[in-house]
Protein backbone atom coordinates (compact mmCIF):
# COMPACT_ATOMS: atom_id res chain seq x y z
CA UNK A 1 0.00 0.00 0.00
CA UNK A 2 1.25 3.49 -0.79
CA UNK A 3 1.83 5.79 1.74
CA UNK A 4 0.20 9.15 2.17
CA UNK A 5 1.98 12.24 2.71
CA UNK A 6 -0.92 13.65 4.65
CA UNK A 7 0.38 11.95 7.87
CA UNK A 8 2.67 12.51 10.09
CA UNK A 9 3.18 16.16 8.35
CA UNK A 10 2.63 19.56 9.67
CA UNK A 11 -0.06 21.35 7.63
CA UNK A 12 2.85 24.19 7.32
CA UNK A 13 5.12 21.35 5.94
CA UNK A 14 2.30 19.47 4.17
CA UNK A 15 1.40 23.01 2.24
CA UNK A 16 4.69 23.67 0.94
CA UNK A 17 5.08 20.17 0.02
CA UNK A 18 1.77 20.57 -2.16
CA UNK A 19 2.95 23.58 -3.46
CA UNK A 20 6.46 22.72 -4.38
CA UNK A 21 4.75 19.47 -6.53
CA UNK A 22 1.97 21.69 -8.26
CA UNK A 23 4.30 24.82 -8.65
CA UNK A 24 5.99 23.54 -11.95
CA UNK A 25 2.65 22.36 -13.75
CA UNK A 26 3.14 23.81 -16.98
CA UNK A 27 0.38 26.02 -18.71
CA UNK A 28 -0.70 23.58 -20.87
CA UNK A 29 -1.08 26.31 -23.88
CA UNK A 30 2.74 27.61 -23.08
CA UNK A 31 4.75 25.00 -21.53
CA UNK A 32 7.73 26.73 -21.26
CA UNK A 33 5.44 29.25 -18.39
CA UNK A 34 4.10 26.92 -15.42
CA UNK A 35 0.85 27.55 -13.58
CA UNK A 36 2.79 29.78 -10.47
CA UNK A 37 4.05 31.95 -12.92
CA UNK A 38 1.08 32.43 -14.43
CA UNK A 39 -0.39 33.37 -11.58
CA UNK A 40 -3.62 30.75 -11.93
CA UNK A 41 -1.83 28.42 -8.66
CA UNK A 42 -3.40 30.82 -5.91
CA UNK A 43 -3.51 28.76 -2.80
CA UNK A 44 -2.94 26.01 -0.94
CA UNK A 45 -4.86 25.14 2.31
CA UNK A 46 -4.71 22.97 4.74
CA UNK A 47 -7.77 22.30 6.91
CA UNK A 48 -7.63 20.78 10.63
CA UNK A 49 -8.19 17.32 8.93
CA UNK A 50 -4.82 17.35 7.28
CA UNK A 51 -7.12 17.87 3.97
CA UNK A 52 -5.58 19.38 0.88
CA UNK A 53 -7.54 22.33 -1.29
CA UNK A 54 -5.82 23.55 -4.12
CA UNK A 55 -6.91 26.80 -5.79
CA UNK A 56 -7.04 28.18 -9.22
CA UNK A 57 -8.19 31.27 -10.67
CA UNK A 58 -8.60 30.40 -14.43
CA UNK A 59 -7.17 32.97 -16.98
CA UNK A 60 -9.03 33.51 -19.56
CA UNK A 61 -12.50 31.86 -19.25
CA UNK A 62 -12.53 30.83 -23.04
CA UNK A 63 -9.57 28.50 -22.55
CA UNK A 64 -10.66 25.14 -22.57
CA UNK A 65 -7.06 24.82 -20.45
CA UNK A 66 -8.57 24.93 -17.38
CA UNK A 67 -9.79 21.49 -17.22
CA UNK A 68 -6.46 19.94 -17.90
CA UNK A 69 -5.04 21.96 -15.59
CA UNK A 70 -7.03 20.61 -12.98
CA UNK A 71 -6.68 17.21 -14.13
CA UNK A 72 -2.81 17.85 -14.53
CA UNK A 73 -2.62 18.98 -10.48
CA UNK A 74 -4.44 15.54 -9.68
CA UNK A 75 -2.25 13.25 -11.74
CA UNK A 76 1.25 14.93 -9.83
CA UNK A 77 -0.42 14.66 -6.88
CA UNK A 78 -1.91 11.65 -6.66
CA UNK A 79 1.66 10.32 -8.50
CA UNK A 80 3.69 11.68 -5.23
CA UNK A 81 1.27 9.77 -2.58
CA UNK A 82 -0.72 12.99 -1.48
CA UNK A 83 -4.80 11.56 -1.05
CA UNK A 84 -7.33 13.85 0.59
CA UNK A 85 -7.16 16.64 -1.47
CA UNK A 86 -9.36 18.91 -3.93
CA UNK A 87 -8.83 21.19 -6.36
CA UNK A 88 -11.03 24.91 -6.13
CA UNK A 89 -11.79 27.03 -9.05
CA UNK A 90 -11.86 30.38 -7.47
CA UNK A 91 -13.46 32.59 -10.43
CA UNK A 92 -13.72 35.84 -8.04
CA UNK A 93 -11.89 38.08 -7.93
CA UNK A 94 -10.99 37.41 -11.94
CA UNK A 95 -7.38 36.52 -13.02
CA UNK A 96 -5.63 39.39 -14.35
CA UNK A 97 -2.27 39.20 -16.09
CA UNK A 98 -0.93 41.67 -13.37
CA UNK A 99 -0.63 37.92 -11.27
CA UNK A 100 1.88 36.95 -13.79
CA UNK A 101 4.78 36.94 -12.30
CA UNK A 102 8.29 39.06 -13.91
CA UNK A 103 9.98 35.25 -14.11
CA UNK A 104 6.82 33.99 -16.29
CA UNK A 105 7.31 37.55 -18.18
CA UNK A 106 10.57 36.92 -18.52
CA UNK A 107 9.86 33.17 -20.16
CA UNK A 108 7.20 34.53 -22.84
CA UNK A 109 9.43 36.67 -24.23
CA UNK A 110 12.16 34.03 -24.52
CA UNK A 111 9.92 32.03 -25.92
CA UNK A 112 9.09 34.58 -28.71
CA UNK A 113 5.60 36.08 -26.92
CA UNK A 114 5.58 39.49 -26.08
CA UNK A 115 4.27 39.73 -22.46
CA UNK A 116 1.41 41.30 -21.10
CA UNK A 117 2.36 45.50 -21.15
CA UNK A 118 1.69 47.20 -17.73
CA UNK A 119 1.48 50.02 -19.42
CA UNK A 120 -1.32 49.15 -21.17
CA UNK A 121 -3.90 50.35 -18.55
CA UNK A 122 -7.05 49.80 -20.90
CA UNK A 123 -6.56 46.59 -22.57
CA UNK A 124 -9.67 46.09 -24.70
CA UNK A 125 -10.98 48.10 -27.48
CA UNK A 126 -7.72 50.94 -26.98
CA UNK A 127 -4.91 48.68 -27.21
CA UNK A 128 -5.70 48.35 -30.61
CA UNK A 129 -5.77 51.64 -31.26
CA UNK A 130 -2.15 52.07 -30.00
CA UNK A 131 -0.84 48.94 -31.53
CA UNK A 132 2.41 50.23 -31.77
CA UNK A 133 3.00 49.61 -27.84
CA UNK A 134 3.29 46.33 -28.10
CA UNK A 135 7.63 45.56 -28.45
CA UNK A 136 8.76 43.08 -30.48
CA UNK A 137 10.20 39.85 -28.01
CA UNK A 138 12.83 39.15 -30.60
CA UNK A 139 14.35 42.99 -31.52
CA UNK A 140 12.61 44.82 -28.79
CA UNK A 141 11.95 47.66 -31.37
CA UNK A 142 8.09 49.19 -30.90
CA UNK A 143 7.78 48.96 -34.83
CA UNK A 144 4.98 46.80 -34.63
CA UNK A 145 1.75 46.07 -36.86
CA UNK A 146 -1.27 44.46 -34.96
CA UNK A 147 -2.12 41.53 -37.46
CA UNK A 148 -5.29 39.76 -36.04
CA UNK A 149 -6.88 40.28 -32.54
CA UNK A 150 -6.97 36.65 -32.31
CA UNK A 151 -3.52 34.68 -32.38
CA UNK A 152 -2.40 30.47 -32.27
CA UNK A 153 -5.53 30.82 -29.22
CA UNK A 154 -8.01 33.37 -27.94
CA UNK A 155 -5.46 34.35 -25.24
CA UNK A 156 -3.01 35.90 -27.80
CA UNK A 157 -3.04 38.49 -30.71
CA UNK A 158 -1.09 38.15 -33.68
CA UNK A 159 1.86 40.94 -34.59
CA UNK A 160 3.97 41.85 -37.17
CA UNK A 161 7.64 42.99 -36.36
CA UNK A 162 8.56 45.61 -38.89
CA UNK A 163 11.77 45.99 -37.65
CA UNK A 164 13.01 42.56 -38.02
CA UNK A 165 9.99 41.25 -40.16
CA UNK A 166 8.97 38.60 -37.55
CA UNK A 167 5.47 37.78 -37.19
CA UNK A 168 4.78 37.15 -33.10
CA UNK A 169 2.17 36.47 -30.52
CA UNK A 170 0.89 39.19 -27.86
CA UNK A 171 -0.20 38.02 -24.75
CA UNK A 172 -3.18 39.96 -24.62
CA UNK A 173 -3.79 42.16 -21.34
CA UNK A 174 -6.54 41.03 -18.76
ZN1 LIG B 1 11.33 42.48 -34.19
Amino acid sequence: MQETKNNNTSAEELKKAVWDVVKNIPDPEIPVITIEDLGILREVIINDKNEIEVIITPTYSGCPAMDLIGWNIKTELEQNGFKNFRITNVLSPAWTTDWMTETGKQKLKAYGIAPPNKKQIVCDTELFQQDEAVPCPHCDSYNTKLVSRFGSTPCKALYHCNNCNEPFDYFKCH
